[in-house]
């Protein structure tokens, strides 16, 4: 029914021109300084898609310069009026939206995600982040402090300045518009540094952030390795990060900011997250949600529901409806409607996750479905669900990042908190039942920046989105994500006579 809903949608460029593959740097494309360019590949053909211009510490450098630059006192992008910054802004999310089939069909393309959830999600929700924090330009301001003493006193909201931002590959539209989206709304200039598996929708959008009107150097697009990333991590001249990515290369940013000028850091890591079913939820709403919660996008979430755990008397029953509906999953070409899974993003990815199915048998869980790669060309893994996890288990303690999903027994809920909580993670959980107590119970217990009550993966642009313990720092979204932007100033004034 849902697939049949998205019916009358426009069809997608299944082999869309790729346009812009250079470095964006001052409203400019440039060459990389090197000469060097790298590979995108399509998951799906594992055929190359395009040479992309490899950015590297020259080139960051450069880009850095510019950035500097565009935030300089007195420079078009520093004497603009707020609500002006807050237009073009508008105009981006109205020339995306106008590119929306092309810029749907290039992310599939390049990422391997279904059409239907780049069209539907991906591009619909990056157009509302734009929007929404467009109308935070002129809106996130100071206060007026009653200091003792004759002193006026008011606090300022400034720009941090220069930032450099780190997208990963799984969602390469939407992470570049959490990034842009703050950090324009407050004044920054920003060097952004796509995936090296994804950088073509994001070299795109900066093109279209040359036509929307934004001053040059406010927004530079540098694709490349890590290495480039670790460039801006380590910059002298750099004043933010922010990162999404892994864990371990978290711990790095965070480290070069410690060993360099204590940029501002903030991060958005992996996950392990505990989707809780009491035995009174409604069983097939909660199988079916349950199955998104960890399939969605191939298993590539952050906040996946990657540790379902299930109450006993229903355990058995939820196993097998799980196995059912996983083995109805359809796989194949993204371009087509009617699948709902496409290939991992990688070959690297993929072999991650077929090496940890395999841990998986070993340790003793029951693989009930799939754990192979099917016959063919791309990065395809098979629809995965493993039964009787236990907590020490490897797939129970690991991000897989795929679709493999584990179900786990639990018997009572002051135990199931407990188990949910004992992880190195705490991005995201959920909990189903009907009972309001327990919900409300489950919530106050769980450590993690957002618990989802009889739903997942809903990822609103005016709800902040962040990680406890070493899921990250900070927040994205919201009105919260504008503190991640902003050094707040205290301006004291001296004035002949204070009255109240
Ligand atoms: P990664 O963390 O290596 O890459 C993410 C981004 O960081 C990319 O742009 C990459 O070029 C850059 N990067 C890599 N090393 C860097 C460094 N030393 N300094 C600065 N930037 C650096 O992630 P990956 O290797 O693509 O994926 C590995 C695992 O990370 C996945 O299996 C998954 O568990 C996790 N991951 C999480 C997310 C998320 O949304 N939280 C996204 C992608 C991957």
């Amino acid at each position: 029914a849902a697939l049949a809903h998205y019916a009358d949608m426009p069809k997608p460029d299944t082999s869309p021109k790729v346009c812009f593959s250079e470095i964006f740097i001052n409203n400019e494309w440039h060459k990389s300084k090197s000469g060097k360019t790298f590979k995108t590949v399509n998951p799906t053909t594992e055929e190359t898609i395009a040479e992309v211009q490899e950015g590297d510490k020259e080139d960051i450098e450069v880009a850095v310069k510019a950035a500097r630059s565009a935030f300089k006192l007195g420079a078009p992008w520093r004497r603009m009026d707020a609500s002006d910054r807050g237009r073009l802004m508008y105009r981006l999310a109205d020339l995306i939206e106008r590119d929306h089939v092309y810029l749907a069909s290039l992310e599939t393309l390049d990422n391997g995600k279904p059409y239907f959830m780049s069209y539907n999600v991906d591009l619909p929700m990056s157009i509302k982040c734009l929007r929404y924090f467009a109308g935070w330009a002129d809106k996130n301001h100071g206060k007026t402090i009653p200091i003792d003493g004759d002193f006026f006193t008011y606090t300022r909201h400034e720009p941090v300045g220069v930032c450099g931002q780190i997208i990963p590959w799984n969602f390469p539209i939407l992470m570049m518009a959490w990034k842009l989206g703050p950090a324009l709304a407050t004044g920054n200039t920003i060097i952004l540094k796509p995936a090296e598996q994804t950088p073509l929708t994001a070299l795109y959008i900066a093109q279209l952030v040359k036509e929307a009107g934004f001053p040059p150097g406010v927004v530079n697009v540098v694709p490349g390795f890590g290495k480039a990333g670790a460039v801006l991590a380590n910059h002298m001249d750099v004043d933010k990060v922010a990162f999404t990515g892994s864990t371990e290369v978290g711990n790095i940013i965070q480290q070069a900011s410690g060993n360099t000028n204590l940029k501002r850091v903030t991060l958005e890591l992996g996950g392990k997250s505990p989707n809780i079913i009491l035995c009174d939820a409604d069983l097939d709403y909660a199988v079916e949600t349950a199955h998104f919660a960890l399939f969605f996008n191939m298993g590539q979430c952050c906040c996946a529901g990657s540790r379902t755990f299930v109450e006993d008397s229903i355990y058995d029953e939820f196993v097998e409806r799980s196995a059912a509906r996983a083995k109805k999953r359809t796989v194949g070409n993204p371009f087509d409607l009617k699948n709902e899974q496409g290939p991992q993003i990688s070959k690297v990815q993929m072999e991650k996750i077929l090496c940890m199915i395999k841990q998986g048998k070993e340790e003793g869980a029951k693989l009930v479905v799939g754990g192979s790669r099917p016959k063919g060309d791309g990065y395809f893994v098979e629809p995965t669900v493993f039964a009787d996890v236990q907590d020490d288990m490897t797939i129970a303690r690991e991000e897989i990042f795929g679709p493999v999903q584990q179900l786990i027994r639990f018997k009572k809920l002051d135990e199931v908190i407990e188990r949910a909580n004992n992880s190195q993670y705490g991005l995201a959980a959920a909990v189903f039942t009907k009972d309001l107590d327990k919900a409300n119970y489950v919530v106050g217990g769980l450590r993690a920046g957002t618990v989802w009550v009889n739903t997942y993966n809903i990822l609103p642009t005016q709800a902040p989105f962040g990680g406890y313990k070493m899921s990250g720092l900070g927040r994205e979204n919201g009105e919260y994500a504008l503190s991640n932007y902003t050094e707040v100033k205290s301006v004291i004034v001296k004035v002949p006579q204070k009255n109240s």
